[in-house]
């Protein structure tokens, strides 16, 4: 979508610090990292709300959560990690294209 960060960067437009991709998910490098390691975890399909998702993208963010529990270990994450996914103004929500944070390389804060 035009004016999309993240669909830029999945593009290539943008640059980002990849470290997976496929034909409909890219995992990347957070530029603003809150954490040790902090990655986002991207669909290909635009689309910005939980709201938004339909069979086909439900089926799409499961995989995403089974890429996420494949490769944790191998993107530094055996001891651990958390998942957050940024909802509307409430939470803060900046980049209106789905994307999952995937935070650790330490002891996280609850707080
Ligand atoms: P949100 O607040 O929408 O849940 O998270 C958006 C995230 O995208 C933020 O953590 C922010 O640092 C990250 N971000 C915004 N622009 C870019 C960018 O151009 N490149 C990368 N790698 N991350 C970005
Ligand atoms: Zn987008």
């Amino acid at each position: 979508m035009k004016d999309c960060i993240f669909c830029k960067i999945i593009a290539g437009e943008i640059p980002s610090a990849k470290v997976y991709e496929d034909e409909e998910m890219i995992v990347f490098k957070d530029i603003e990292p809150k954490a040790k390691i902090h990655l986002l975890c991207v669909p290909k399909d635009h689309f910005a709300l939980l709201t938004e998702m339909d069979e086909k993208r439900a089926a799409l963010v499961a995989r995403m959560l089974r890429k996420i529990a494949d490769k944790h270990a191998e993107w530094g994450l055996a001891d651990g990690y958390r998942l957050v996914v940024n909802q509307g103004e409430n939470a803060g929500q900046t980049v209106h294209h789905l994307h999952i944070h995937v935070l650790g390389g330490q002891t996280l804060p609850w707080d």
